[in-house]
């Protein structure tokens, strides 16, 4: 085989090593966010809770001063008895002392109501920050395995890229020059294989004349459709 095509070969197959490595490289930030989604939904759902927690801290204090409130209605209303002179003024006095009570024990039953619902949150919040704990842990180790497998992978890239530098500098400026013209046209695959009179990178039909030449593997030949630089792989 002509050695320059030889060349080709390899720095294509180089090529598409590095155009692999690059893609997967890039896959790599899209990855590591989705590994962490489930943890933030977590997080949402733990505020959230601990924010309703709040609020029903709130209410409890609100009706706390309410009851205070009402505790000291009743209480100067019922220093007011001294000063009732006739039995109308003492009824309607009672009345309104029963009335206030009455305020004060549904204030009561509220307080009980909102004391529930703060332990019922409250146990929400122990279990829901514990999953979240254990789905933190799970994550972080995921993250740290993609940061190695992306390491990895970075590594590979370097020596890959020294690799081709090798390849690149055996090859005559005149056929690289024709290479690296291709490279966008022919996204990313420049030197292809024909097989049975067709070329593997756009499908067409060969001439048979030109196949016989390129049979030869001897010269640096183009195809006619795609501009691709071809060679035959003799099985036998
Ligand atoms: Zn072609």
């Amino acid at each position: 085989m002509n050695r320059q095509l030889e060349q080709l070969i390899k720095l294509q197959q180089i090529d598409s090593k590095i155009l692999h490595l690059s893609r997967t490289l890039m896959k790599f930030p899209a990855r590591i966010a989705a590994s962490e989604a489930p943890l933030r939904e977590s997080e949402t759902f733990l505020n959230n809770v601990k924010q309703k927690l709040a609020s029903l801290d709130k209410k409890k204090r609100d009706k706390e001063r309410e009851l205070d409130d009402a505790g000291e209605k009743i209480r100067k209303l019922k220093a007011r008895t001294s000063d009732i002179k006739t039995n109308k003024e003492y009824q309607a006095l009672l009345k309104e002392i029963e009335s206030v009570e009455k305020e004060r024990s549904s204030i009561e039953d509220e307080i009980l109501i909102v004391m529930e619902e703060i332990d019922t949150s409250s146990k929400r919040i122990t279990a829901e920050e514990a999953k979240f704990k254990a789905e933190k842990e799970k994550i972080d180790a995921l993250r740290k395995r993609l940061e190695s497998e992306k390491a990895e992978v970075e590594k590979e890239l370097l020596s890959v890229r020294e690799t081709r530098e090798g390849i690149a500098g055996s090859i005559d400026k005149e056929a690289y020059d024709l290479y690296v013209s291709l490279i966008g046209p022919c996204n990313g695959l420049v030197v292809t294989e024909v097989k049975g009179e067709i070329c593997q990178g756009c499908n067409m039909n060969i001439p048979p004349q030109l196949f016989v030449e390129i049979k030869k593997n001897e010269e640096i030949i183009t195809c006619p459709q795609c501009r691709r630089i071809l060679f035959y792989k003799n099985n036998a």
